[in-house]
């Protein structure tokens, strides 16, 4: 397999497996943050996807309609992944705000916690795994991925926080409640 394209793989594959952990803990203890988180895992399979297409075609060599080749579709891609990231920050920083204000009475158990401390630690490595051949390689498209990842691992970090704020209430509630 060509370099360029074993970040993006391990970028699939590892959101694929992530957003499968953090579904089946968030179903089990029914947990709307990990619920949440997964299925932003699931979206982050999609803009690998996207990231993948794009270095497929902009690596493709000029032909009869692309005279000067495809390169030109790599900052479009990556323009792209910036803005589906774009949007997502900003609902994840939406959803946290709530999250924390409100405040659901849940309990927070020590599984919970470790799914969303795996995830900020994976997202963190597939970061520097991403910027670091997006970089040697000049790869926009990686570059862009990698810092979608990086941003991940800040918003589980955000979860993290909400759900040890959670935790918190919850214990203050029953102390009064005693
Ligand atoms: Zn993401």
């Amino acid at each position: 397999m060509e370099e360029v394209y074993k970040p993006i793989w391990v970028s699939i594959v590892g959101n694929v497996l992530l957003a499968l952990l953090k579904l089946a803990v968030g179903f089990l203890y029914s947990s709307i943050a990990l619920i949440a988180d997964g299925v932003h895992s699931l979206s982050d399979v999609v803009t690998s996807v996207i990231g993948y297409a794009g270095i497929r075609i902009s690596s493709k060599p000029p032909d009869r309609s692309h005279p000067f080749g495809h390169a030109r579709f790599e900052p479009l891609v990556a323009f792209l992944i910036g803005e589906i990231l774009l949007i997502i920050s900003y609902e994840i920083g939406r959803d946290s705000i709530y999250r924390i204000i409100g405040g659901g009475a849940i309990d927070v158990n020590a599984l919970m916690l470790g799914v969303t401390v795996l995830s900020i630690l994976a997202k963190e490595a597939m970061f520097r795994y991403s910027v670091h051949i997006g970089r040697k390689l000049d790869s926009q498209i990686l570059i862009a991925d990698a810092y979608h990842h990086r941003s991940d691992s800040l918003s589980s970090l955000a979860v993290l926080v909400g759900l040890g704020v959670q935790e918190e209430l919850r214990r203050d509630k029953t102390q009064t409640d005693s």
